[in-house]
């Protein structure tokens, strides 16, 4: 479902450490020093060069609900490219079922007629109607499956799992989130070193909750 594209930095730590010793004077020839420098930014808040680290990847299979969720981390620009709901053919979309839906027999036979409903009114409107595929394509439900491209910085990725890590989050969220770790983890040591200690729920952040409706894991937040 996560698909890491080869323009992803290879050597995230050291490639913020060479950034870090340019502007520090160091020797960024010296690959170990590189490492350490690059890790010691990130360990003392020194985040603005986690900004050099790309990561491009396709997320597919996800609901349009929670592309939509995903779409709210702007910090850093980032871009993406969505699929069509124009050209596709949508007279069958796939779509996601969720794990309290699919538990239940009932629910889930509920689920799957209302889903069935949309595709065959959308082929009717466009087949019998003539209605154009893209206004048909407006009773496409959001939790019909689809597929993005997407580039951000690791900075951004990272203040998202703290978000969407947390219990608070939309379950497929993080679901999303937890398939983006395993992903990045598999793609290089260096990947695998941040994604086990630097993508975390806020509570591991902060040392304490700050949502309102605590999930209990940590105590809430100090009295302000
Ligand atoms: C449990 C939960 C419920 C939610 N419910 C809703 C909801 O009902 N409706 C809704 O619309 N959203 C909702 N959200 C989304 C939420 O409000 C944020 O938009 C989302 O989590 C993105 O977080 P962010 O702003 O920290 O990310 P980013 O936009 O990636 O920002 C990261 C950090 O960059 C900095 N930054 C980003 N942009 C700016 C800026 N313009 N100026 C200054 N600094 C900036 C800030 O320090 C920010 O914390 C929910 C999120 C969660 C986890």
């Amino acid at each position: 479902m996560i698909e890491i594209l080869e323009e992803t930095t290879k050597e995230p730590i050291s490639l913020m450490g060479r950034r870090a010793g340019v502007c520090w004077g160091a020797d960024i020839a010296d690959a170990e020093r590189n490492y350490k420098r690059g890790l010691e930014c990130i360990r003392s808040g020194h985040h603005r060069v986690m900004e050099y680290v790309n990561v491009e990847m396709i997320l597919d299979g996800y609901s349009a609900r929670v592309i939509r969720e995903w779409y709210t981390h702007i910090g850093g620009a980032p871009t993406r490219l969505q699929a069509s709901t124009r050209y596709i053919n949508y007279k069958d979309f796939s779509y996601v079922v969720p794990p309290a839906v699919a538990k239940n027999p009932e629910a889930e036979k509920l689920y799957r007629a209302a889903m069935e409903t949309i595709a065959r009114t959308c082929a009717s409107l466009e087949g019998e109607c003539g209605v154009p595929r893209e206004d048909a394509a407006m009773l496409l439900p959001l939790g019909m499956s689809t597929r993005i491209v997407d580039k951000r910085n690791v900075r951004n990725l990272i203040e998202m799992s703290h978000q969407r890590l947390c219990t608070r989050a939309y379950w497929e969220y993080r679901e999303l989130m937890g398939d983006i770790c395993t992903a990045l983890g598999a793609y290089s040591e260096e990947w695998r070193y941040l994604v086990e200690n630097f993508f975390r729920p806020k509570c591991d952040v902060s040392g304490y909750c700050t949502e309102k409706k605590s999930c209990g894991r940590k105590p809430g937040s100090p009295q302000v």
